[in-house]
């Protein structure tokens, strides 16, 4: 009698960091992707970097610039990226745009989306409760508000526009179905659609891919098995996870790294100058010392 085994094909890893040239990496940004570069490591993957230069108006050449020297000192090496190439080239998001808008096409035709005028002031004033954030810390666990439904389609209805410009476009989103996953460092995640996020962007006003859409199709479209990143972007991840339901793409796994704050529980933004890489550089910093830095010593925080 034989016996039927069933194997498990498992996919090579792919790894991505995905910095958003608007200022200068710091501490912060460093111990995230190093995670991201140990967990390939560790997996015998590829790691990729993709440039996430959408937004004109916050991200500059010189960050660009920036970015691969100062992660190379830190001591990182990546397989694909915006010099080296590869073969989900290119890896600069501002190069990107058909894979952005035949996405925002397929999510028109099935209906998933609607035309929003609404302003982020507009929601922000319609929220009855402050935002919420993270314990101890003036800054919000997440940056994007629940949409109160001012311009939602009761159902769901293929609009009528050929192109996504001049108008906000939203994501309607499945109200009160939980949606879960298992994070690789937090275990089972959940949230409900409609409670704990709502109605999100998908296309902004200024004809700019929101964040949302872009990661997702890029990192369906580069074949990333694990995304890493800041726990910031949890709430995020179920957004994502609706956009790659919609699309029909298979999602990859996910590992959140904790958010460490500085001496103030604030998150390493631009203002912390000297946890900049270049600053610590510059200062004759060690980078295998700050890689396992003491948290509170260093003021140490791992955010995307
Ligand atoms: N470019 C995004 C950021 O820097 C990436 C977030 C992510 O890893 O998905 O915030």
């Amino acid at each position: 009698m034989g016996s039927a085994t069933v194997q498990t094909i498992q996919k090579p890893y792919r790894g991505r960091l995905a910095p958003s040239p608007t200022g200068y990496l710091h501490l912060g940004h460093a111990l995230t992707f190093w995670t991201a570069f140990e967990r390939t490591t560790a997996n015998a993957g590829k790691l990729i970097l993709r440039i996430e230069d959408l937004d004109r108006e916050r991200c500059r050449a010189e960050f660009r610039d920036a970015i691969a020297e100062d992660l190379k000192w830190f001591g990182m090496r990546w397989d694909e990226g915006p010099v080296c190439g590869g073969a989900f080239a290119p890896y600069v998001q501002s190069e990107r745009r058909a894979h952005y808008l035949s996405a925002w096409k397929k999510l028109r035709d099935g209906g998933f989306i609607y035309p929003c005028s609404c302003s982020r002031r507009d929601v922000l004033q319609s929220l009855a409760a402050p935002h919420e954030h993270l314990p101890g810390s003036r800054t919000p666990i997440d940056d994007e508000p629940l949409y109160p439904g001012t311009c939602r389609p009761a159902e769901a209805v293929v609009p009528d526009a050929n192109q996504p410009s001049g108008t906000t476009w939203r994501f309607r989103v499945p109200h009160g179905e939980k949606f879960s996953f298992t994070d690789a460092r937090l275990g089972l995640q959940s949230a409900v659609a409609g409670a704990d996020f709502g109605d999100f962007v998908v296309w902004r006003k200024d004809d700019i891919p929101a964040y949302q859409l872009a990661v997702t199709v890029d990192d369906a479209a580069m074949q990333i098995t694990e995304v890493v990143r800041g726990e910031d972007l949890l709430t995020s991840t179920f957004r994502q996870l609706l956009l790659y339901r919609a699309l029909g793409m298979e999602s990859p796994a996910f590992f959140h790294c904790p958010l460490v704050t500085d001496e103030n529980s604030q998150r390493l933004a631009k203002r912390h100058e000297s946890l900049s890489l270049r600053a610590l550089r510059e200062n004759g910093a060690d980078p295998e010392k700050l890689r396992t830095a003491n948290p509170s010593s260093a003021g140490r925080s791992r955010s995307r």
